[in-house]
């Protein structure tokens, strides 16, 4: 998920501008065919109903040059088509009188689904921009700024503890050095894979914080319910290596939020107990105590 901006195809944008301008004359023709002039004509809305018109219009041939992946650009370009002729109509209708009444509200009404429609998309490009910006693009999974932000969130607005399990692969240098880099980002999606579908039965949020780090963050949580969790997500990771490789581990720490702790100090004592499961040999869960305590729950 990201946005790419690329120029569009030729022929793509030749057709979008060239129908434009078709549909603009065939509609000029029409009204100044119909209608009858005005005797009155006011200058002043004549001038910004134009303008708005050609501003649209050209707001629309550079839509038409560029592509932008994951936005969209059928949305932007419609909205600036139907501005542009709402705001076409509303000009015309100073100068000619249309023969019908219907037809001068046309370009109002054109002007108001354009409004909806632009605004859709421009609601649609902010959301996008946001996840993107929360996101690891490797994994797909949320990112560490994302991650540190929704725990202190979460610790300001409930009373109920979180737990934060802290996961690090083990040995993952090596697995870079005998298959290639490539090939252990391919690994680091697996795992990115295998958290999201474990995320699925359980309320909180999965990250990448790092390299080859993760984490997951439980709401409504207890001791023995995380270190449980946290079991079972060690032995899923153990279990189920990425094509090409027998065998993946990552050592594991759980912390459970203390009244009043904050979102940095709890993700440290679930990263110190992730340390002490690396350093009493790797591939088990060890559990923080709330005064920097850490002690293992598992051990393979
Ligand atoms: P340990 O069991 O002690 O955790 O060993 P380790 O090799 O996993 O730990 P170390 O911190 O020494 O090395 C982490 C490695 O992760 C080194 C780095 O090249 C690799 N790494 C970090 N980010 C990425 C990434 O985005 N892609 C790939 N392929 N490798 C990464
Ligand atoms: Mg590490
Ligand atoms: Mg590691």
């Amino acid at each position: 998920m990201e946005f790419q901006i690329k120029r569009a195809g030729k022929p793509r944008t030749f057709y979008l501008i060239g129908s434009n301008l078709a549909i603009t004359c065939v509609c000029i023709a029409l009204v100044t065919t119909f209608g009858t002039s005005q005797t009155n004509i006011e200058f002043a809305d004549l001038l910004f109903e134009g303008a708005s018109s050609v501003l649209a219009f050209l707001l629309f041939a550079a839509a038409a040059v560029v592509t932008v992946s994951g936005a969209h650009m059928n949305g932007l370009l419609s909205g600036l088509f139907l501005y542009q002729m709402g705001a076409l109509l509303d000009a015309m209708d100073e100068v000619v009188a249309y023969p019908f009444n219907a037809w001068s509200i046309t370009g109002d009404i054109f002007i108001l689904l354009a409004q909806v429609i632009l605004a859709a998309v421009a609601f649609h490009f902010v959301s996008l921009t946001s996840r993107i910006a929360d996101t690891d693009r490797l994994t797909e999974l949320q990112n560490r700024s994302f991650h540190q932000r929704w725990i202190e969130q979460y610790l300001m607005r409930s009373d109920h503890p979180l737990a934060v399990i802290a996961i690090d692969l083990d040995a993952f240098k090596r697995i870079n050095d005998a298959h290639g880099h490539d090939f252990g980002d391919k690994v680091l999606k697996h795992i990115g894979q295998l958290l999201k579908q474990f995320m699925r039965g359980h309320n909180g949020i999965a990250s990448r914080t790092g390299g080859e780090e993760f984490e997951i963050a439980l709401k409504r949580s207890t001791e023995s319910k995380a270190v449980s969790i946290a079991e079972d997500l060690r032995s899923i990771i153990e279990q189920s290596p990425p094509p090409g490789l027998d065998c993946v581990t990552a050592s594991v720490g759980v912390a459970l939020s203390q009244p009043g702790e904050t979102a940095t100090t709890l993700r440290k004592r679930a990263d110190a107990a992730a340390y002490f499961s690396k350093q009493s040999g790797r591939n088990r869960v060890s559990l923080a105590g709330a005064n920097q305590t850490v002690s293992n729950i598992s051990a393979t």
